[in-house]
């Protein structure tokens, strides 16, 4: 903490992870001797620039850009790009460490990294979103490459943003290279890339519940969020007979009493790709919506919470009202949305936790399989991307289930996911000597 003072989203990320990993770590002398997890806590590298652009009125902004190259003991970097006002070199290294273990966990060779600005895409015109990205470019393609490092979205970066920045890139290098995933399946993107954080999660729940003696359907999930983790999510659970009660944005949250529709599921896809709306308009197209202004879903009784917004966005107040209305399960499709109380009572309480690692490491492991394709000229079918997705959620939560021992039977997915991620991580540092 002295090291890295005011980054308190990092301290908190490096924290859940030793605390899973120590006990094993100790266990482990060769680990220890190689000082493994004090070198992983230090990023290879971080970039920082200005991103300087021009407003459609012709004014000039300034804005701070990132890169935090972690770690590239498993593969080249990989990890998303963020666009959001709360962006800052903490929050992107506590991704970027994440990232890590989430690749490790995926088995595919990627290592991590994360970065972003912290511009604010809302309210912006496509024209000036452009001019952003192209000016972010700029100076990123330095950085970036298909055997270097290969970003990808986040919150504040879809396909749109993917297709400025990947043009940028094009035109400064002159060749065309999968140095970025996420892109427009016109353009060398995979198929169900953009829906694989949110499928992922639900296969990853489906396989916790199925591990715990339960079955997804007809289970009552309330969902945060209504960007593409979690609209993609709910998707695959209604799809799957689960009744999703809530989908949110950062001004509050829609709750369905009967469960999504899948035309309601449609409109909600339109308004925030297309229109950029908020989700307080599904309330007034639909009838049997309730929009709860300026609130967040979890005081909705569910069998199953899947926060899919942003780091913290589950408090222990929360937790609380969860666990008094019977929630079994707390699935992540965000990265680090339950905070460390909120964690430890849901430990406590035998509460089943998917943490994001594991839970949403769909979304990369489609953008590695994205990567293969660009670098073999070869574009896989929907069905064979969703068949290796399907596959790959399956070994993640065998890895937590065989190192992530818990009480009365349940598994400690946190503990699971941090030590299988860690371990593969150590041995790569272990065979590269003192890099
Ligand atoms: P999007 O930008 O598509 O959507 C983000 C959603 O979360 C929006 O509904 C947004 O509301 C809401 N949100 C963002 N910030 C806040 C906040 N501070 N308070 C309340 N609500 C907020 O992002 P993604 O769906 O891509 O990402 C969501 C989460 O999933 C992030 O934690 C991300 O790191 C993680 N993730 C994403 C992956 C991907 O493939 N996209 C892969 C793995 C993890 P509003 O529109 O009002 O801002």
């Amino acid at each position: 903490k002295k090291r890295n003072p005011y980054e308190e989203e990092f301290h908190q990320a490096v924290e859940e992870v030793a605390t899973s990993v120590m006990p094993w770590y100790l266990d482990h002398e060769k680990y220890r001797r190689a000082q493994i997890l004090e070198r992983l806590t230090e990023p290879d590298r971080i970039v920082t620039f200005r991103v300087s652009w021009q407003t459609d009125s012709g004014e000039i902004r300034a804005n701070r850009a990132w890169r935090v190259q972690f770690s590239h003991c498993l593969g080249p970097y990989k990890g998303g790009l963020r666009f959001h006002p709360s962006v800052t070199q903490s929050v992107l290294k506590f991704l970027g460490f994440e990232q890590i273990f989430k690749n490790s966990l995926t088995g595919l060779p990627m290592g991590g990294a994360k970065g972003g600005s912290n511009f604010n895409p809302k309210g912006k015109s496509d024209n000036e979103v452009m001019r952003f990205c192209h000016s972010m470019m700029t100076e990123l393609h330095r950085h970036i490459g298909e055997d270097v490092d290969v970003p990808a979205g986040d919150i504040g970066v879809g396909s749109r943003e993917i297709g400025y920045l990947f043009g940028q890139y094009m035109r400064l290098e002159n060749r065309w290279t999968g140095v970025l995933t996420g892109k427009g399946c016109a353009f060398g993107g995979s198929a169900v890339r953009k829906e694989a954080t949110g499928y992922g999660s639900v296969y990853f729940l489906e396989d916790v519940l199925k591990q715990h003696g339960e079955e997804i359907e007809g289970k009552a999930i309330v969902i945060s969020g209504s960007g593409n983790v979690a609209r993609y999510a709910a998707e695959k659970a209604v799809a799957k007979g689960a009744k999703v009660l809530t989908l949110s944005d950062s001004d509050g949250f829609i709750e369905v009493r009967d469960g999504l529709t899948v035309e309601q599921l449609e409109f909600i896809h339109e308004l925030k790709e297309q229109w950029r709306g908020r989700i307080s308009a599904v309330a007034d197209e639909f009838g049997g919506v309730v929009y709860h202004d300026g609130a967040k879903p979890w005081g909705v009784s569910c069998d199953v919470a899947m926060p899919c917004a942003t780091q913290n966005e589950l408090d222990v107040s929360d937790a609380e009202s969860l666990i008094g209305n019977g929630v079994i399960a707390v699935c992540e499709g965000a990265n680090m949305p339950v905070t460390a109380d909120a964690a430890h009572l849901l430990r406590d309480r035998g509460i089943l936790h998917a943490p994001g690692k594991a839970s949403n490491a769909g979304g990369v492991a489609v953008s590695g399989l994205e990567q293969s394709q660009n670098a073999t000229r070869i574009s896989w079918s929907r069905e064979e991307v969703d068949r290796r997705l399907r596959e790959i959620m399956k070994s993640i939560h065998a890895r937590c289930v065989a190192f992530g021992e818990g009480k009365g039977g349940k598994v400690n997915y946190v503990d699971g996911a941090n030590i299988s991620g860690f371990e593969k991580v150590a041995e790569a540092m272990l065979a590269y000597g003192v890099v």
